[in-house]
This record gives structure tokens, C-alpha cells and sequence, in this order.
């Protein structure tokens, strides 16, 4: 089988730790491009920078594209857009009323392996606060690819209700299959991501059934690793490789 793209992968341009030139490097490890967060500090934060950013990754070979974050990030020109290879969105966190926010980084810590326990859980047990955070994130996906033009939707699922521990129950059937409605209708790839280990077998299998195309997405920060995750999860959701959209497949819109 050839090795399937990974889209996912930071470099020291936003979190990651890796300069844009040894990511170029391991290119030929196996295939990848860069995306870092848009925004970012100082270094990512307008439609100049993201062209800078594509100027200096593409100069070295890479395919670019970013990780918009849904829901934070502010809209980027058509021209900005197009000179990139693919956005990808994500969530982080998310406004459930203005000025109320829910951040997800500790329920991404704990998907991670890097916590032992999800310390918050208690608070998104109560079930009109996880009705609302599913029903909020429809919206600020669905803003995503119709203001924004996303390409590819990022751990779909990462958040405190995944990090409850069921996503089957914390996130119902018929949400699950909004999501991947709102997905299919506008060709956006779901992705596979390594780190988080989202989105769970059921939900794949469901986007697989109703017509969704994939995408891989390790989401490392370091070194490039095997992805041996997600190969694991592609198997046991039987998706086939012929679903998995390259650079060219992924274009913004
Ligand atoms: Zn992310
Ligand atoms: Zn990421």
C-alpha cells in the first residue's frame, strides 16, 4: 500500500518543535505537509504571515497548509487561501454564549495520554451543557466551510465529551451523523488524528457509510513517528484507502 499523506504536522513556525527545514527533511520518510496554527502569537497572525509561511515552507518542498482554528480565527482573503495547498479546521475551544467559553486543553491533554484522569469530567456530565456544546459546534463547523472554505475537518471529536471516556454516548447517533451530513455535502475530509485517537470506530464507520471521504493527520509537534494509531483505527473502522484525499484532493475553497 503507499503510504497515505498525513496532512497534520506543526513546525516551530506555531507549537511544534521542529523547524520548517528537517520537517522538509522527512519528506522522504514518508509523505507530508506542514500546517500550523492560524492564528499564532506573533508569528501567525495575518494574511501576510500565512504567505510568508507558505512562501518559506514551499521553497523547501513542503505542501502547506494551516490549522484554522474554528471559531477564533479571523477570516483569511480568497487569494491567502488558494495560495495555500489545504486548510484544515479545528476546534479548541468554543463560545457557547458570548464571552462563555469552553477550552479543550485539558480534555486534549487526557486523550492524549498525557494526564491520567480528566479532572473536569463531573461538570460535562450534566447533559443541557453537553447538548450545548454539540449543537454549538455544528454551527461553528458549518461556519467553517461555508465562510472559511476548510478542506479538511481536524479531530472531528476532540473535546470534553470525548474525554468523558464513551463518545458513543457522549455524542448520539443522529449528531454524529449531522456532523458527517454537514462534511459530505461540502466534499471535506474527515480526519484520522494520531494523537487524540479521534474519531472513535462507530463514527467512522457511520461517515464511511454515508459517503465521507478521510483524510490522516498525525498532529505531531515533534519528531515524525510511524502511524501505527491510526492505521490501527483505519483497519477497525474498514476504511478504504481509496478515501484518503491527498494535497490535491483537499484544495480550499
Ligand atoms: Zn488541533
Ligand atoms: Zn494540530
Amino acid at each position: 500500500m503507499t503510504a497515505l499523506f498525513d496532512h497534520h504536522v506543526h513546525s516551530d513556525r506555531s507549537d511544534g518543535t521542529v523547524s520548517l527545514a528537517d520537517r522538509a527533511a522527512t519528506v522522504r520518510v514518508r509523505p507530508h505537509g506542514v500546517s500550523d496554527h492560524f492564528p499564532w502569537r506573533d508569528t501567525l497572525r495575518t494574511d501576510d504571515d500565512v504567505l510568508r509561511y507558505v512562501a518559506d515552507a514551499s521553497a523547501l518542498g513542503l505542501r502547506v497548509g494551516i490549522e484554522y482554528d474554528l471559531g477564533v480565527a479571523p477570516p483569511l482573503r480568497q487569494t491567502t487561501r488558494e495560495a495555500l495547498d489545504y486548510v484544515i479546521g479545528a476546534l479548541h475551544q468554543i463560545e457557547l454564549a458570548p464571552g462563555e467559553w469552553i477550552r479543550y486543553d485539558d480534555a486534549g491533554a487526557f486523550l492524549k495520554g498525557r494526564t491520567r484522569s480528566f479532572g473536569e469530567a463531573a461538570r460535562f456530565m450534566d447533559a443541557a451543557l453537553a447538548a450545548r456544546i454539540r449543537e454549538r459546534t455544528l454551527d461553528v463547523v458549518r461556519a467553517g466551510i461555508e465562510r472559511d472554505g476548510i478542506g479538511i475537518l481536524g479531530h472531528a471529536t476532540m473535546g470534553p465529551l470525548a474525554a468523558l471516556g464513551d463518545p458513543e454516548a457522549a455524542y448520539p447517533a443522529e449528531w454524529q451523523e449531522r456532523l458527517i451530513d454537514l462534511c459530505v455535502a461540502a466534499s471535506v475530509a474527515i480526519e484520522v488524528n494520531e494523537a487524540y485517537g479521534v474519531p472513535h470506530r462507530e463514527f467512522l464507520e457511520r461517515a464511511a457509510r454515508r459517503g465521507a471521504v478521510f483524510s490522516v493527520g498525525s498532529d505531531t509537534h515533534f519528531e515524525l513517528r510511524p502511524l501505527d494509531r491510526t492505521m490501527a483505527m483505519i483497519a477497525a473502522a474498514g476504511l478504504a484507502t481509496v478515501r484518503f484525499v491527498s494535497p490535491e484532493r483537499a484544495r480550499p475553497r
